[in-house]
């Protein structure tokens, strides 16, 4: 997946399915994401519910419990998901945030042996969990999510937090604590910001060679050339550590047919490859 004039496509270029929303407002100031859960009966409906003018609200994207992706709004536009919050000195995150609604039938209360949504559907034992949300005080049922839309969600929220520089993802419920409890607490919020975080400052600067570079078994040209030295001019590494002018790097894909290299060149004749 990527991200063209601020929708979201395949890789090669082919868009995913969009459903213009007219619930929408200006430009974003890109800082956070913002997670979700829809409290209704399907994607499809809720999706239809999104771009219905009468309904006032909007997502940018709602992910289906198979991991089907629909988008509504460009990602440069505000759409109306956040209502009346703030975060970090901010008001009305609407204008700061991009917003995911994941499909999940939301808070449940117990109905014999089974768990009962607010519009009726009921659910088995296995769908759910019972906890107490953060913000709460008494135990609920919390419809779980589907491991392939926590997965899709991973994957969309990485690419968005890095194409627009988001700083954090926090929760409808951390940003209007009382008025909103999604996405609840059968959403991992902790480990979903702890991946996507962690990930996108773990993405390492890419260097390349500016010329055909010798690549060594230790820091100096008293230390053996590996086979494939040297490296072609264009060749991308990563540099793992430094030492002098000498620099510990990863060749980044195969050289030469080799996978996995791993030596020592000279960090004048590296550069960064952005
Ligand atoms: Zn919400």
């Amino acid at each position: 997946m990527k991200i063209l004039r601020h929708k979201l496509c395949n890789d090669d270029g082919t868009p995913l399915p969009f459903r213009k929303s007219p619930n929408t407002g200006g430009k974003i100031d890109h800082r956070y994401l913002v997670m979700h859960y829809t409290a209704g009966r399907s994607a499809e409906s809720s999706v239809s519910w999104l771009a219905n003018s009468a309904s006032k609200a909007s997502a940018h994207i709602v992910i289906g419990r198979d991991g089907s992706v629909v988008q509504l709004v460009p990602f440069d536009t505000i759409a109306w998901h956040a209502g009346p919050s703030s975060w970090n000195g901010l008001k009305g995150l609407n204008k700061y945030s991009i917003g995911i609604e994941l499909d999940n039938a939301g808070k449940l209360i117990r109905h014999g042996n089974k768990w009962q949504s607010w519009f009726g559907t009921e659910y088995d034992e296995e769908d759910v969990i019972e906890a107490t949300h953060k913000n709460e005080s008494e135990p609920a049922g919390w419809h779980l999510y589907t491991q392939v839309q926590i997965e899709k969600a991973l994957e969309v929220s990485l690419l968005i937090m890095n194409y627009y520089d988001l700083g954090d993802v926090v929760g409808h419920d951390d940003i209007s604590p009382g008025r909103k409890n999604d996405p609840g607490p059968a959403f991992p919020i902790q480990s979903f910001r702890g991946r996507l975080i962690g990930r996108a400052d773990e993405e390492e600067i890419q260097y390349k060679t500016i010329t055909a570079l010798n690549i060594r078994t230790g820091p100096g040209t008293q230390h053996e050339r590996l086979t494939v030295s040297p490296l072609p001019k264009g060749t991308k590494v990563e540099i793992i550590r430094a030492q002098g002018s000498w620099r510990l790097v990863d060749v980044i894909g195969k050289v030469k047919g080799q996978m996995d290299v791993q030596g020592w060149v000279h960090g004048r004749y590296i550069t960064e490859a952005k």
